[in-house]
């Protein structure tokens, strides 16, 4: 069981945003990508869930190609995300925005719902408990009815990311989590992500922050204007001297006054 991404090329006009770039993710498994700006992270999540069409490649859930469903239908596939700028009703209270992660699962119809019969009062009431337990979980449940327009960003970020989790995905694509949350946020967030990912789901983690990627992740990949720099676990991915100096801004002078 796999989510694999493979030679995936996106090109917008002349810019090839992402140039062969393959990736899998295991169920239970956490993966990072990482590079600086610009260099085709997000565009890759794009391709996968299919916000933008890509130009090769191939994306595959057990063997099985996504290229010819829509985003919402990759999600019933058991793919979520969050966005890097997450997008929300400024209107809408923080449970129900949860809530929203919910409605690809639903089981009971449009009329079902309307006519409030038994089956669709028992899936909501499971809904919202659901939610509850979720909004627990992220340290949200005192802001359950505030508005969306009322939170700082680290909570609207972790709203997101619990948002995406009420989708009950195999496979949680979350595009820099923990950009603007606190020390303590973070926290909360790493936890919640091995929880997700210990219940046997397959999290692909795009973050900034390294200290945070090699605390989560076993295996990362590398990008560098939309091609695969290196691979590999955090050891052998931060001990690579190109990569120190490119993106951890490690010279060598540095290296050996530390020594
Ligand atoms: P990252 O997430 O690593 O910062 P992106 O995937 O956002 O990088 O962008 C990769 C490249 O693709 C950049 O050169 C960016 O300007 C370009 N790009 C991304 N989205 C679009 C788009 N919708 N239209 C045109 N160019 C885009
Ligand atoms: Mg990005």
């Amino acid at each position: 069981m796999k989510l694999e991404a493979c030679n995936v090329v996106v090109r917008f006009g002349g810019v090839v945003a992402v140039d062969d770039v393959s990736v899998a993710l295991a169920p239970g498994r956490i993966v990072s990508v990482v590079g600086p700006n610009g260099s085709g992270k997000s565009t890759l999540f794009n391709a996968i869930t299919g916000l933008v069409p890509m130009a090769q490649g191939e994306v595959r859930i057990d063997g099985r190609s996504l290229l010819d469903l829509p985003m919402n239908k990759r999600v019933r596939r058991g793919i979520s995300r969050t966005f890097q700028t997450p997008r929300f009703d400024p209107d809408m209270t923080v449970r129900e925005t949860v809530l929203c992660g919910y409605f690809p699962l639903r089981r009971t119809g449009l009329l079902a719902v309307c006519l409030q019969t038994s089956a669709a009062r028992r899936e909501a009431a499971e809904m919202h408990d659901r939610c509850d337990a979720l909004l627990e979980s992220f340290g949200l449940a005192a802001y359950a009815r505030t508005p969306m327009s009322d939170l700082p960003i680290g909570q609207i970020r972790l709203v997101d990311v619990a948002r995406a989790a009420a989708a009950q995905p195999q496979y949680l694509l979350l595009d820099e989590p923990a950009a603007g949350l606190t020390t303590a946020e973070q926290t909360m967030l790493s936890n919640e992500v091995r929880r997700v990912a210990a219940s046997g789901v397959g999290v692909l983690l795009v973050e900034h922050n390294f200290e945070l990627v090699c605390q989560l992740a076993e295996h990362l990949i590398v990008l560098e204007r939309g091609r695969m720099l290196l691979e590999g676990t955090p050891d052998v991915v931060s001990a690579d001297p190109f990569f120190r100096r490119a993106y951890l801004g490690v010279t060598e002078e540095l290296e050996g006054a530390a020594a």
